[in-house]
């Protein structure tokens, strides 16, 4: 700071600002990088710089002008080179500004007793173990990474626009050469819960784990699961006196929902859904069942639930921590772009493209794609299916199909890839989808008439047709305290990300909607009927728990959206990946979304959970035996 309080603005600009670029220049022609500093040295004189012109209007020029910092190594620790998960970085912010767990304690205090809807704070948001670079950069525009997704008035500093996370044409890639290899026994793709699940399997047996996730966050879209874990033949079934349940039951359900599922893949999920549910409870999980409830149209309660959350935002933090226990971690901002195969067509690894390190090569034994959906890729989603142009997703913004595109390229076979799951819960207006189990607990649909239209329990892509039929193509979710108490935490996000509308009557929702008052106060007045009765005379509703006459009514504006793909590669019943000839293509693995068929047409809520858990196990079960060690 000496230099810039010293001299004049005329002798900065016509003398010191050249020498100090000519000595960046140098600095960064020594260390071997561009634009980068190798040693603190080096980076004290480019953190000058950063204190002038068109770099001073970002976050580190902001610490470098006042002093908040002495020089680069402040915030870049030892070396100046950053490694591709910023861990070093974060670790800076933090140790000034305090940890994310931090800043949410200081805002729920600050939050308690306030009347109204709350602001929203992207220090207190539903994500996991969230960078503080996920949001906020020192060298170009800062961008609330929860905008991805949601339209919250975040203020940030710096904020300038930012390129969403869109589908990238991987074949740039093809040609380049990579600038080192890493070797490993095991490359993980995706830290969704199939991802991180399988890593921890692997890692946990002494495998050399690496596991890559192209987002600033881990997660994938497993997170945002808000759902339940389907489980058969379970300790908690007999607890709440479910006794009936079996894995040839929920084979059954599945099959009914999904039609056209891989039956091979269908009767595994089912058979081990309760060793991984014993897993889970075993790794720290404390879970629930409603015996009242049925899921999406099946026969037995055996959809497994948190009353703290959401169950993806339970899930991930469990496994990431079996993951930490082993020593290992996940790779932030680091893409898989290629599988790299040997001259017998057997995969060895893959060029990852690292945020900052770039593009290299972790050549292993086996690698395992948990890539997740391609529902956030609209070129992929409609090269299959046209119909579902423009139609939002609540998937994750990485959801892109990266791991189709990669195994298609070496031969991999794609399947059932027009088969998308649209799910009819999502919150008009945002990306967000609203748990079924607001409906499953007891909530209706309404439509803009104020009456209901179908059985509110039928299967998702059913319900989401119907819900294109109706007038705006969108629909109310109405339920009441009763129904909110069962997914209080879920419920009280609702509330706070300000979709929900309270009314303490029938008449006063219908006014506050804009319904025919009398339509939906007759409508509610049937549905107590049909609960009294335990019968649907109008739609056949299989179960209803509740009368929705307790406490304040709720309602959600919800319209269909793509909550997920059903389609994917191909695989045998050791989840490694089929070639067109239906023949394993050695080396290579898969497991979870990115893998097609289990779902078949539609995928049953819950099962997508206990599919993470069972078939990211199976994957590296599988993984690890072809390493024959
Ligand atoms: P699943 O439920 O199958 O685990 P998720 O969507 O939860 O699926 O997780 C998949 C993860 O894989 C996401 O976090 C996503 O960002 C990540 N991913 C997708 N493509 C790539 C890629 N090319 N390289 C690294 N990670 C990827």
């Amino acid at each position: 700071m000496f230099f810039v309080k010293f001299y004049n603005r005329e002798v900065l600009k016509n003398f010191l600002l050249p020498v100090l670029f000519l000595l960046m220049l140098v600095g960064c022609a020594l260390s071997g990088t561009a634009g980068k500093a190798g040693s603190p040295e080096e980076g004290m004189i480019v953190g000058k710089a950063y204190s002038h012109g068109v770099k001073n209007d970002y976050l580190a020029g902001l610490h470098i002008r006042n002093e908040y910092v002495s020089g680069c190594s402040d915030c870049h620790g030892k070396s100046v080179d950053v490694d591709d998960s910023e861990t070093e970085l974060n670790k800076s912010c933090r140790n000034c500004h305090g940890t994310y767990d931090e800043f949410k304690a200081k805002i729920k205090q600050e939050q308690k007793g306030h009347k109204g809807p709350v602001k929203v704070s992207g220090h207190e948001g539903h994500l996991i173990d969230v960078s503080c670079t996920a949001c906020h950069s020192g060298h170009s525009g800062s961008f609330p990474y929860c905008n991805y997704c949601h339209s919250f008035d975040m203020k940030i500093p710096f904020a300038k626009a930012k390129t969403p996370y869109v589908p990238e044409n991987l074949s740039y890639y093809y040609d380049k050469e990579p600038n080192r290899v890493e070797t490993a026994d095991v490359l993980v793709i995706g830290s969704g819960g199939s991802g991180l699940m399988a890593a921890g399997v692997a890692a946990n047996a002494g495998k050399k784990v690496i596991i890559v996730e192209k987002m600033p966050v881990i997660g994938g879209s497993s997170i945002l699961s808000t759902g339940g874990m389907n489980a058969a033949g379970t300790k908690i079934q007999h607890e709440k006196g479910v006794m009936n349940d079996s894995p040839e039951i929920m084979v059954k359900d599945t099959l009914a929902i999904g039609k056209t599922n891989d039956v091979a893949l269908v009767r595994i999920l089912a058979e081990r859904s309760n060793e991984a549910l014993e897993w889970f409870i075993n790794a720290g999980a404390n879970l629930t069942l409603n015996p009242k409830v049925k899921t999406g149209g099946t026969t037995v309660p055996r959809s497994h639930y948190t009353e703290t959350g959401a169950i993806g935002q339970y899930m991930i933090p469990i496994l990431l921590k079996e993951l930490r226990k082993t020593g290992n971690d996940v790779r932030t901002n680091s893409k898989a772009v290629m599988l790299k195969t040997d001259a017998d067509g057997r995969v060895t690894g893959a060029l990852i493209y690292g945020k900052h390190s770039g593009l290299y090569e972790v050549k292993v034994g086996a690698t395992i794609i948990a890539t997740g959906s391609y529902a956030n890729n609209q070129a992929l989603v409609t090269q299959y299916n046209p119909q579902l142009k423009d139609i939002i997703t609540t998937a994750q913004p990485g959801s892109h199909g990266d791991g189709v595109v990669m195994a298609e390229k070496i031969g991999a076979k794609a399947i059932n890839m027009e088969n998308v799951q649209i799910h009819p819960n999502a919150a008009a207006g945002t990306s967000i989808m609203v748990t079924q189990n607001m409906r499953i607990g007891g909530g209706i649909l309404v439509n803009k008439s104020g009456k209901r239209f179908m059985d509110d329990l039928a299967p998702r892509n059913k319900m989401g047709e119907e819900i294109l039929r109706q007038e705006g193509q969108s629909v109310f979710l109405i339920y009441d305290d009763n129904v909110a108490k069962l997914r209080k935490k879920v419920h009280e996000g609702y509330i706070h990300l300000n979709f929900v509308t309270t009314a303490s009557t029938p008449e006063e929702m219908a006014k506050k909607l804009g319904l025919p008052v009398d339509a939906f106060v007759s409508t509610m007045k049937n549905y107590a009927l049909f609960y009294k009765n335990q019968k649907d005379t109008d739609f056949n509703r299989p179960t209803i728990s509740e009368p929705l006459t307790n406490g304040n009514l709720y309602a959600i504006e919800v319209i269909p959206g793509i909550g997920g793909t059903l389609g994917g590669v191909a695989v045998n019943t050791k989840m490694q990946v089929l070639d067109e000839n239906n023949q394993p293509i050695k080396g290579l693995y898969a497991s979870g979304e990115v893998v097609g068929g289990w779902h078949g047409e539609d995928r049953y809520g819950g099962n997508a959970v206990a599919g993470n858990l069972v078939f990211g196990r199976l994957s590296a079960e599988s993984a690890m035996e072809s390493l024959g060690k």
